[in-house]
């Protein structure tokens, strides 16, 4: 719905902008805003995962049933995890993982305490790149592909799902997770609990965007982030919210 009030006043505002600058430059001008507006809509095609420009990705599900699914992004973390799964152990609620494979290497015992009690393991790229999206296909899949063994040194299982660093998609990225027969896990509600440190007000934000079918990014790399967590966890159970793991919400296989 957030995605078509954006999507109509982006045609709305842009086709007011061709209208005006048409009327106002030469055509050779005219040609430079047109240019100019097809690198934004491609900008933002990679940039925000709900587009499903390039590729499409489980963002959310369409359903009436109060269910939740809480996903955890950059772990297996020795300053963060552990807290998250005490909250998550202690409410019950079976929650996913997107994690770092340099970060398993790390943590291997704290990424096997997360498989052991029960929440589901997906891929998050070997290195979490900030160039990323600058790979070529060979280099994207070789970053999943090293996550993947990571994981599977850990586990003894093979991820099916893979989120983005960044949530960032193109022709690339789509390519690869294609060539793997990967499935592309994104979101549709974002906590920024990277850009503002959880809090109260945070979480009441959060819960006027949680609707039935939700996917909601956390990090479990944040020292700090539990308690909020938890308060979060709370609200959501009073509310008849039933917390379900990625792979539940959208019938997929989580492992190979
Ligand atoms: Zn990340």
């Amino acid at each position: 719905m957030k995605f078509k009030v954006t999507a109509i006043g982006t045609l709305v505002v842009g086709t007011v902008f061709i209208l005006w600058s048409w009327y106002h430059s030469t055509p050779w001008e005219w040609l430079l805003v047109i240019l100019l507006l097809f690198v934004l809509i491609l900008a933002y095609g990679s940039f925000s995962i709900g587009f499903n420009f390039y590729l499409s990705s489980l963002n959310g599900k369409n359903t009436t049933e109060k269910l939740v699914a809480l996903t955890f992004d950059d772990g297996p973390d020795s300053a963060g995890t552990e807290s998250i799964l005490e909250v998550l152990q202690k409410h019950q609620a079976p929650s996913s993982f997107f994690v770092i494979g340099s970060q398993v290497l790390k943590n291997r015992a704290l990424l096997q305490k997360i498989h052991e009690q029960g929440h589901l393991i997906g891929n998050h790229t070997q290195n979490h790149s900030n160039l990323f999206g600058t790979m070529g296909v060979a280099r994207v899949q070789k970053e999943i592909e090293n996550c993947n063994q990571a994981i599977f040194d850990a586990i003894a299982k093979k991820p099916r799902l893979f989120r983005p660093p960044f949530g960032v998609t193109n022709p690339n990225i789509a390519r690869a997770i294609k060539n793997m027969g990967m499935e592309c896990i994104g979101w549709n509600v974002r906590s920024l609990d990277t850009v503002v440190s959880l809090n109260e007000k945070l979480v009441k934000n959060l819960m006027v965007k949680v609707q039935p079918g939700a996917v909601v990014l956390l990090h479990d790399r944040l020292k700090g982030n539990a308690a909020v967590v938890e308060a979060l966890v709370i609200e959501l159970k009073n509310k008849g919210y039933r917390f379900v793991r990625i792979d539940e919400m959208f019938d997929v296989k989580a492992y190979e």
